[in-house]
């Protein structure tokens, strides 16, 4: 196994078949890293980032923490509901 922590990257035995880290310090320092990635991008998002929708390059609200605009959310809900339809209809 291979450190999952991108700054050890040490080969290890891995005791268990889900340990992802060479040791305790390993897991806590790369659970701190994502906490801390997810705070800082939260807190740009509040700042007035600018982000843009992924399908149609909007401009998103801050208040929107997806990557895409409520339009294009509403046209993919639309699209997976026609989806399920007409599953629905080729079986009846
Ligand atoms: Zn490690
Ligand atoms: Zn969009």
């Amino acid at each position: 196994m291979i450190c999952a922590n991108k700054e050890c990257a040490k080969n290890f035995n891995a005791k268990t078949h889900n340990q992802k880290y060479c040791s305790d310090e390993c897991c806590r320092v790369a659970t701190n890293r994502r906490i801390m990635e997810k705070y800082y991008e939260k807190k740009a998002i509040r700042k007035g980032a600018k982000r843009v929708c992924l399908k149609c390059k909007t401009r998103l609200s801050r208040y929107n923490e997806s990557n895409i605009c409520a339009g294009c959310q509403k046209k993919i809900d639309i699209n997976q509901k026609n989806k399920l339809l007409r599953m629905i209809n080729e079986v009846g």
